[in-house]
C-alpha cells in the first residue's frame, strides 16, 4: 500500500486524537491540512506562524510519537505557515519552517530530523519579529470572581465569564462584551476572568489594558515607527482583555489596528474579552466591520444591582474589611445609593474614615450626612433629548409638539420649562439648547429661564409643575 500525505496524516490524526482533549484536538489539530510525503518527511500547512508555534510548545512530542509510528525512527515534519501580511493588502504566502531546527531559518525550508532521542526538544529559533517574552498581565488579584457578589442584575454577564475563564477561546463567547453603566462592574468582571485563568493556566499570556492605553500605545508606536512590533505583540496574547472600549469611539487609525490584532486572535483561537458602557447597537462612531466583529461572541450586559444584591456587596465588603456595622445603617446606604456600586463603596469607605479619625460610632446622623454628599455630587448629567421626552410625557404631548411654532399656550409653557431644566441640569449653551428644543435662539432660551423662574414665584399651580419634574429627572 502506498502512503499518500492524507493517509499518513489521518493516521497520526486518529492516534492523536485519542491522546488530548477534543477541544484541543478540534482547535489545533482539525485545521491542519497534510500536504505532500516524501521519503520519510510529511508536509502539513498550518493556519499562521501562531498556530506552528503553539504546535512546537505544546504538542511537539505527540506529533513526534504519531509520526514516529507512521514514518519511522527518521520521520521528519515540515510546516508549511501561511503567513499573513497584516499591514498591507498582499496575498498571503507560505514559508516552509522545518519542524524544532537549530539553524536559523532559511527561505527555502531546510529538513532536519526530528530528534527523536532528545527528550526535551526545544524550539530554538525565534522568527524575527517575535520574541517570547514574558508578559506581565496587569491585572488586579483582587478583582475575583469570590469578591464579585452575584445577583439578578449579574448573572448571565457573570456566568459567562466564568465559563470564559474556565475555556479561554473555547467557548462561542468570543469575543466575549461586558458592557453596563459606570461603577456596574465591569472592570471588575473583567479582571477576574484574567485572574482566574491565570490561576488554571499559568502558561497563557493573558493582558489586560484600557482601550485609553492601547490608543496611547498605538499613537507611541507610530511616531517610533514600531507599528509592527506593536501588532506583533498583541498577536501573541492569549487572552486580551480591552477594557472601555468606547475610547475608540472616532479613533479610526486605533479602530483599524485592533480590528487586525481581533482578527488574528480569533482566528487562532484566542479568547478576547472587551468592555463597554454601551451595547453595540449604541456604540457611535466604531467601524462597522469592528461592531460586526464584537456581536460574534456574547454581549452580556451588567444591569443597576437590586436591593438585596446592594445590601450584599455592602455586606460582603463590612466582612472583607473586618468591619461591624449596624443593619440599620448598612440599609439605609443600600435604600439611598441605588445606580452604582462604586459608589457604594465610596460611601462605606468614607464612613470608615469618619468613624476613626473622629473616633466616632456609626450613627444614622452621620450616614445620612455621608450619602447626601454623594448623591449630590453625582447627580448624572441628563441630556436634552431626556428632558424634552419627560416634560413632554408629563404635560401629555409629543416631542415634535413640544418643538413644533404653535402659540398655544400650555404648549408653549412645557417648552419653556424644558428649556429652564435644560439650562439648569445640562452644560448645554443658551444657543444650543435653543437649537435642540425647536430651533429657537439663545435669547428665547433666557426669556424661557427668566418666565419659569418669574411663575416659580408668583403660580402655585405652576411650581408643583417645576417640583414633579425635577423629581421626574433627578431619579
Ligand atoms: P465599571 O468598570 O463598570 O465602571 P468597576 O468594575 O470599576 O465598574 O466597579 C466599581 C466598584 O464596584 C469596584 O470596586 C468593584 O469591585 C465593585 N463592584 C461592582 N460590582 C460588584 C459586585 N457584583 N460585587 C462586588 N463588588 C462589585
Ligand atoms: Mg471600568
Amino acid at each position: 500500500m502506498t502512503k499518500t500525505a492524507t493517509t499518513v496524516w489521518n493516521e497520526c490524526l486518529s492516534f492523536i486524537k485519542d491522546n488530548i482533549k477534543s477541544q484541543a484536538y478540534k482547535t489545533w489539530f482539525e485545521p491542519i491540512k497534510p500536504i505532500k510525503i516524501s521519503g520519510d518527511s510529511l508536509t502539513i500547512q498550518v493556519p499562521s506562524k501562531f498556530f506552528y508555534e503553539w504546535l512546537e510548545e505544546h504538542y511537539i512530542k505527540l506529533l513526534r510519537v504519531a509520526l514516529v509510528r507512521e514514518l519511522g525512527d527518521d520521520a521528519k515534519l515540515i510546516y508549511d505557515v501561511r503567513m499573513e501580511n497584516v499591514y498591507s493588502s498582499n496575498t498571503p504566502h507560505t514559508v516552509k519552517i522545518p519542524s524544532s531546527n537549530r539553524n536559523p531559518i532559511n527561505s527555502q525550508g531546510i529538513t532536519v530530523p526530528l530528534d527523536i532521542n532528545k527528550r526535551e526538544l526545544k524550539n530554538p529559533f525565534v522568527i524575527p519579529g517575535i520574541q517570547k517574552v514574558k508578559i506581565e498581565s496587569q491585572l488586579n488579584p483582587n478583582y475575583n470572581f469570590d469578591s464579585f457578589i452575584e445577583g439578578d442584575s449579574n448573572r448571565l454577564a457573570r456566568s459567562a465569564s466564568m465559563a470564559v475563564a474556565n475555556k479561554p477561546g473555547g467557548t462561542s463567547f468570543n469575543p466575549l462584551l461586558i458592557y453596563g453603566g459606570v461603577g456596574l462592574g465591569k472592570t471588575h468582571l473583567a479582571h477576574a476572568i484574567g485572574v482566574e485563568i491565570k490561576d488554571k493556566y499559568p502558561d497563557k499570556t493573558v493582558l489586560y489594558i484600557s482601550s485609553e492605553r492601547f490608543t496611547q500605545q498605538f499613537i507611541e508606536s507610530v511616531k517610533s515607527n514600531t507599528r509592527n512590533d506593536f501588532i506583533h505583540f498583541y498577536q501573541m496574547i492569549d487572552v486580551l482583555i480591552i477594557d472601555d472600549v468606547q475610547f475608540l469611539s472616532g479613533k479610526t487609525g486605533t479602530q483599524d489596528v485592533f480590528f487586525h490584532i481581533f482578527n488574528h486572535l480569533h482566528q487562532n483561537g484566542k479568547q478576547v474579552i472587551i468592555t463597554s458602557d454601551k451595547a453595540p447597537v449604541d456604540m457611535q462612531d466604531i467601524e462597522q466591520r469592528l461592531l460586526s466583529r464584537f456581536k460574534w461572541g456574547l454581549s452580556a450586559e451588567l444591569q443597576v444591582p437590586d436591593y438585596e444584591t446592594r445590601i450584599s456587596i455592602l455586606q460582603n465588603k463590612l466582612y472583607r474589611d473586618g468591619v461591624d456595622m449596624p443593619d440599620e445603617i448598612v440599609d439605609y446606604i443600600g435604600k439611598n445609593i441605588k445606580s452604582n456600586v462604586r459608589e457604594l463603596e465610596g460611601v462605606l469607605v468614607s464612613m470608615i474614615a469618619q468613624a476613626s479619625f473622629n473616633r466616632k460610632e456609626f450613627t444614622l446622623a452621620l450616614t445620612k450626612q455621608i450619602v447626601d454628599k454623594f448623591v449630590k455630587n453625582t447627580k448624572r448629567e441628563v441630556s436634552i433629548d431626556q428632558i424634552q421626552k419627560v416634560v413632554s410625557s408629563y404635560f401629555d404631548l409629543d416631542v415634535a409638539t413640544l418643538q413644533s411654532k404653535t402659540r398655544k399656550r400650555h404648549i408653549v409653557q412645557a417648552r419653556q420649562l424644558a428649556m429652564f431644566f435644560a439650562k439648569r441640569m445640562t452644560k448645554a449653551s443658551l444657543a444650543s439648547i435653543g437649537s435642540q428644543i425647536g430651533k429657537r435662539d439663545h435669547a428665547t432660551v433666557l426669556h424661557a429661564c427668566k418666565t419659569v423662574n418669574n411663575l416659580t414665584e408668583t403660580d402655585k399651580q405652576f411650581r408643583k409643575y417645576v417640583e414633579d419634574l425635577t423629581k421626574k429627572l433627578t431619579y
